[in-house]
């Protein structure tokens, strides 16, 4: 009934995981070392769905996912600080999950940490080296590319072709500059664990290894993470997990999310465009955000702008205007008939198989509008085709808020006359604004906030980024 797109196969395949009506995810989560973005709320939000959707049709769901507590990036930060990596991770952890908390995601069943699991991940790496795929190099321990011949599969990557991939790290006495570091030796400042290989922290891709096998066993149903993980973190993983457990496939299901852009350029910390989730949260209400997300398939990219951003919180009013006219709605006892009619009483069957097909919210989010179209239509018309509609209208809301997570107690106050709506061409300013700031080009951005001005319009810079309100407020 449901199919999901495999990265593996390429191509998208009926559901069947290794249990009947039982599924096991995990999803890569975040490295925390900075304030969320919102890059980071899409994986959240499209797994609060997927998740969502596969309860609604009967299986009983597990969703780990995990926080990388231990990073160069996190280290790089305590010590410019004068704190501990664990303090780092502690704070952006949990900045993470105040603002993924705000967009209605029920938290995972299990949230391990890294700097949790050393003893799964010594085992694991123990049973690689006994094994012959991995050895001990220096203070270092590598997994030994070569000797695994399905190395490249979930990439579609020929191992000989192969450059070197983004993090690689140099070391003279790797057999093969496609072996990645399982082990990392203690270097000095650093935090390490003992291990049967010396003191020293483990590497990025084992971690994932591990708290999949301890939360899920040996087999995953359905993997999770952005596109970029794919090569090498993903193909590292297959190969570390298939060799170490004997199991294959490791993973069912590769699900794959497409990357937020700005200016189809990635939204990340190290490129400084990103944009803070708390303060979009703030501006826009977490109802408009998550629909948003939710606005454009989980595996397109999704190219941000506050724009774009902003048609969404209108299209959205529509949601709420709907919601407060029918919310206390009684059901009607005849249909309404006709073909708006048909729209209203078949919404929930085309909702559903929106989602059934690879997780469509586009789709999803297309019926909802369409279904908002028929029932204003007929709420116009009055009398009892009215009543009956509105009726159907309440269920059909209730429906979606049940599948994609409207918020729809919140999402009424986007309807309000209290948050005036920002004109498009002023947030394009702001927009613009923001890039020459972060270009460091202060007479244009000074320029920009007068042009602003002219229109009716003031900007405030706040610790989490720019606010816009009306000019006489
Ligand atoms: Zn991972």
């Amino acid at each position: 009934m449901i199919s999901v797109y495999d990265t593996r196969a390429g191509a998208e395949r009926p559901f069947e995981p290794v249990t009947p009506g039982v599924v096991g995810i995990y999803v890569c989560g975040i490295t925390p070392y900075a304030e969320p973005h919102l890059g980071h709320a899409r994986p959240a939000v499209v797994w609060d769905v997927i998740r969502r959707h596969l309860e609604r049709r009967g299986y009983l769901v597990t969703l780990v996912q995990n926080f990388t507590d231990v990073d160069d990036r996190i280290i790089e930060r305590a010590g410019r600080e004068g704190v501990s990596a664990a303090a780092v991770a502690a704070r952006y952890a949990e900045a993470y999950w105040q603002a993924v908390l705000r967009l209605g995601v029920r938290p995972p069943d299990y949230m391990p940490r890294a700097t949790g699991n050393i003893p799964a991940i010594v085992d694991l790496i123990r049973r690689l080296v006994d094994k012959g795929y991995a050895y001990q190099a220096g203070s270092d321990v590598y997994f030994r590319v070569r000797k695994f011949p399905a190395y490249g599969a979930l990439s579609h990557r020929d191992p000989d072709e192969m450059r070197t991939g983004a993090r690689v790290e140099p070391n003279p006495l790797k057999e093969d500059p496609l072996d990645f570091a399982l082990w990392k030796g203690a270097r000095p400042g650093e935090p390490a664990w003992d291990s049967p290989f010396g003191p020293g922290r483990p590497g990025w891709h084992i971690e994932c290894s591990a708290m999949a096998w301890r939360f899920l066993g040996p087999v995953v149903d359905l993997h999770g993470g952005g596109v970029d993980l794919i090569f090498p973190h993903h193909e590292n993983e297959i190969a570390q997990s298939e060799a170490a457990l004997d199991t294959q496939p490791h993973v069912r299901y590769w699900v794959h999310n497409g990357l937020v852009t700005t200016d189809g350029v990635k939204m990340s910390k190290s490129l400084d465009n990103g944009m803070d989730l708390a303060r979009l949260l703030d501006e826009f209400g977490p109802a408009v955000v998550r629909g948003y997300l939710l606005s454009v398939h989980y595996r397109t990219p999704l190219d941000f702008s506050l724009a774009a951003l902003d048609d969404f919180r209108r299209a959205f009013a529509r949601v709420a205007r709907l919601w407060e006219a029918v919310a206390d709605a009684p059901p009607g006892a005849e249909p309404p008939g006709g073909p708006e009619g048909r729209i209203l009483e078949e919404f929930p069957g085309r909702l559903l198989s929106a989602l059934d097909r690879d997780f469509n919210t586009a789709a999803a989010w297309a019926a909802v509008f369409d279904m908002i179209r028929a029932a204003n239509a007929l709420l116009r018309a009055g009398g009892p085709t009215a009543a009956a509609a509105a009726g159907l209208a309440r269920r059909n809301l209730v429906e979606a808020d049940r599948a994609l997570g409207l918020l729809l107690a919140g999402a009424v106050e986007v309807a309000r006359p209290t948050t005036p709506a920002v004109p498009p061409e002023v947030m394009a300013l702001v927009a613009e604004r923001d890039r020459a700031r972060a270009a460091r080009d202060w007479p244009r951005a000074d320029a920009l906030r007068e042009e602003i001005g002219r229109r009716g319009w003031r900007v405030e810079d706040t610790p989490s980024g720019p606010v816009v309100r009306r000019a006489d407020a």
